[in-house]
């Protein structure tokens, strides 16, 4: 019976140390101290031994069972600490590598524009106004004095959607507005998309931005347009540049004209971009025509308006040196990562 102990103790050491993972551990465990054991077998059959052997043998095997349990454990441990390592070495991550930057959005250039010339005249006492894209022909037409047979609304080609609703053309319909719900004095400026049938190329798209400014009160002159108009020129494009009015005709302003630039490429000399001229056509404005005024209730006799409008496309390519309209829409991110 000791000899058998003896030999089952060198096997199961020898089994032991050739376990190489946890399952193979459990497998070894059950061989030797399972229900149906190697050492539980033993201890089975004691029954047969004489008695006086059985309280020895009895404590070898008791000793050899707990001998057996604690080298179980140990490999145990060592086997996890083996796998831990092995973990941490296969998942170890290089904390000196550089990271993957996300990339950068910024502010699109035509906001960019549009930002500033929201400041400028916010810093002036104006209000920034928004009105419906999709407008009635009445705000768009009849209200800025172009009755139905008006010859100007031929030279407006506009996207109607039915016979009264169309893509507004202009953002004059939101002075309209604003002068309906409001008493004068008035100062407003009004930002947002206009759409015009257009073909595209360099210089037209069918939808574009512009900014239309409206100031109403008791004493608004042609030279405080002038002067309002020289301050917003100086803020786009530095100061001392030379501006200029030319007579011209809108149906909802009279007088009416064209506001030039002096060409900020070459300085008023005369190059390709100002057609040699030296001079950058940029805005139109007027005072508003009386007959405007009676049309939203206020008083001609008593009070005068001037308005403006802009394109913030044309301000932009001016500002930046943009060649063709089309790469502010096209969202190429070589071109607009330059406006950073
Ligand atoms: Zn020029």
């Amino acid at each position: 019976m000791q000899e058998r102990l003896k030999t089952l103790k060198a096997d199961a050491w020898q089994d032991i140390t050739a376990v190489k993972d946890s399952k193979e551990l459990d497998e070894v465990r059950v061989r030797y101290l399972g229900r149906k054991g190697e050492l539980t077998g033993l201890l089975r059959g004691m029954g047969q031994l004489p008695a006086e052997e059985r309280p020895t043998v009895g404590r070898l095997v008791n000793e050899l069972r707990s001998e057996l349990e604690s080298s179980l454990e140990a490999k145990r441990e060592a086997l996890e600490q083996e796998e831990l390592e092995q973990s941490l070495k296969s998942e170890m991550l290089d904390i000196s590598l550089p990271g993957r930057q996300p990339g950068r959005g910024h502010i699109h250039p035509l906001n960019l524009v549009l930002d500033e010339i929201k400041q400028l005249f916010i810093s002036m006492g104006f209000q920034v106004v928004e009105g419906p894209e999709v407008e009635t022909d009445y705000y768009n037409f009849e209200a800025l004095n172009l009755p139905p047979d008006h010859p100007t609304r031929d030279m407006q080609d506009t996207f109607f959607v039915s016979k009264d609703i169309l893509l507004r053309s202009q953002t004059s319909p939101v002075q309209i507005r604003v002068m309906e719900n409001q008493k004068p004095p008035v100062r407003i400026i009004a930002p947002g998309k206009v759409y015009r049938v257009d073909d595209l190329d360099a210089t037209h798209t069918p939808m574009f931005h512009q900014v239309e400014g409206l100031l109403i009160d008791e004493s608004a002159t042609f030279g405080d347009l002038k002067g309002l108009l020289n301050v917003f020129i100086e803020a786009m494009f530095g100061k001392g540049r030379k501006i200029r009015f030319r007579p011209s005709f809108f149906p909802f302003t009279e007088p009416s004209a064209e506001v030039d630039v002096e060409c900020i490429m070459c300085s008023g000399a005369g190059c390709r971009v100002c057609s040699q001229t030296g001079w950058l056509e940029i805005l139109g404005s007027g005072m508003v025509d009386p007959r405007v005024l009676q049309i939203v209730g206020y008083d001609p006799e008593r009070y005068q308006g001037l308005a403006f409008g802009v394109g913030v496309e044309r301000i932009a390519m001016l500002k930046y040196g943009i060649a063709d309209i089309r790469l502010l829409f096209e969202n190429d991110l070589r071109f607009l990562g330059q406006f950073k």
